[in-house]
């Protein structure tokens, strides 16, 4: 399908032309019959505009569209891609695992090689594992109202847990306020046990906890936040969240779904350590493929049906495809890959706010560990209504540039740009070629 793998732009001198033929007509196909044509909603550009690019293959730093055309990936399948696209030794493992079936209802050495694998690199005692993120978090919620007998949650607006209907609230209004709905069908009812703060905000957790400290479950606070663009915690906030949550008898969640075994062996809380009770994991320990978890302290996930009451199950928990694909990820993924994420994350991000600087775009670097974004605004981003300063215009323009010349970046303002190992000069010099163009196309005038 499509026309043959073209050379890289840098080769023929020309960008890529807006329109992608092949990737319009499956667009049209799929519209007719998915909602929105696609089948997570970032997929379809809704925030920059254009034809989303339907993907065939992806090898290494590469991955090439219907239209046969090849960009530099810094979205990473939104995380997982740590060593970049069919690494030959998950490929293998994910083979091997297949040609011995693709499922048992039953349980295999393989989900407890993953078990093992997460266990020791998260420091905890106990995992679960499950199939995608949201399912962690909404279990992890579950665990903590079962465990606490209590009902409310405190989550910070701007960050994101899944489309976990107690989770999908971000008000975003000052200080404590029950949180309102973000999509119709999620009851009020639902989100008036969710307490939505603004994030990095230690006052307004205490003078939650102040009025309600009786009644809540737990806090889920982002390892860092990555789901505003990448907004890191203070120094500090998520041990201060779980003092205050142990003080007044409640837990403390901390998702990792996205931090978790990308920005260090550990995790973000490998970086940052934190008291939590629940960890959420997903993204990287999937190694591509549909595979979350979520895990802690014995004393809670003990609480988990069949040891304990709380109910959780999964037909395709635990998969052996997902389970050997992780397996393979994690075990890639030592000391020197991190540093190497590091270092290409700290060259993309340099290049890109050198070229920013030259054309006069006003910009906020913003890291924790190796992921990042970049925020068009003059203001320091510390939470969701900080981010959301960032002038949107500008990155539609820069997003499209970079399209156009062979990158792939994140098709929102509003998300990480990720990274894998497999970047090699070819790689990054069509990125840094790319940027000047991009950089004006953002509304500099150099
Ligand atoms: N938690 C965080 C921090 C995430 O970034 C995401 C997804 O991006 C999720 C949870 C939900 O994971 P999934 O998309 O696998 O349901």
């Amino acid at each position: 399908m499509g026309a043959a793998v073209t050379t890289s732009y840098r080769a023929e001198g020309l960008p890529y032309p807006q329109d992608a033929p092949v990737s319009q007509a499956l667009f049209d196909r799929a519209s007719a019959i998915v909602p929105g044509g696609v089948n997570s909603p970032v997929r379809a550009f809704r925030a920059v505009g254009g034809t989303p690019r339907f993907m065939s293959s992806g090898k290494g730093p590469w991955l090439t569209d219907a239209d046969g055309r090849r960009y530099v990936d810094l979205v990473c399948s939104w995380g997982p891609l740590i060593h970049g696209h069919a690494h030959p030794e998950i490929v293998a493992a994910v083979q091997a695992a297949a040609a011995l079936g693709t499922s048992f209802g039953t349980p295999t050495a393989g989900e407890v090689d993953l078990a093992e694998e997460i266990v020791r690199r998260a420091g905890i005692d106990e995992v679960r594992l499950v199939n995608s993120g949201t399912e962690a978090t909404m279990t992890a919620i579950r665990l903590a109202r079962g465990f606490t007998g209590r009902a409310k949650i405190v989550k910070f607006a701007g960050c994101y847990h899944g489309h976990v209907d107690a989770l999908l609230a971000a008000a975003g209004s000052g200080v404590a306020t029950l949180g309102l709905p973000d999509s119709p069908g999620v009851t009020g009812a639902t989100t008036a046990e969710t307490i939505v703060l603004p994030y990095n905000d230690v006052a307004a957790v205490e003078a939650a906890f102040a009025t309600d400290g009786t009644e809540i479950a737990a806090i889920i606070t982002e390892a860092a936040a990555g789901n505003m663009g990448v907004v890191p915690p203070r120094d500090g906030f998520n041990q201060r969240l779980a003092e205050i949550a142990h003080a007044n008898g409640a837990l403390l969640i901390v998702d990792e779904v996205m931090t978790g075994f990308r920005v260090s062996a550990g995790g973000w809380s490998g970086l940052d350590p934190v008291d939590a009770d629940l960890f959420t994991f997903g993204k990287v320990m999937g190694g591509g493929l549909p595979a979350a978890a979520f895990g802690g302290r014995r004393e809670i996930m003990s609480r988990l049906a069949p040891a304990g009451p709380v109910y959780q199950a999964g037909t395709l928990s635990g998969n052996p495809l997902a389970c050997a694909a992780g397996l393979a990820s994690l075990r890639l993924a030592d000391d020197a890959t991190y540093k190497r994420l590091d270092e290409l994350s700290a060259t993309v991000g340099a290049l890109a706010s050198v070229e920013l600087n030259k054309a006069g775009v006003p910009h906020r670097l913003s890291y924790a560990g190796n992921m990042f974004s970049i925020f068009f605004t003059e203001t320091e981003v510390v939470d969701y209504d900080t981010a959301k300063t960032q002038d949107a215009a500008a990155f539609k323009g820069f997003f499209h540039e970079m399209l156009a010349r062979g990158v792939y970046l994140p098709p929102s303002a509003f998300e990480s740009w990720f990274v894998s190992t497999a970047l090699d000069d070819q790689a990054l010099e069509q990125i840094a070629a790319a940027l000047p163009h991009a950089a004006r196309a953002a509304g500099g005038t150099a």
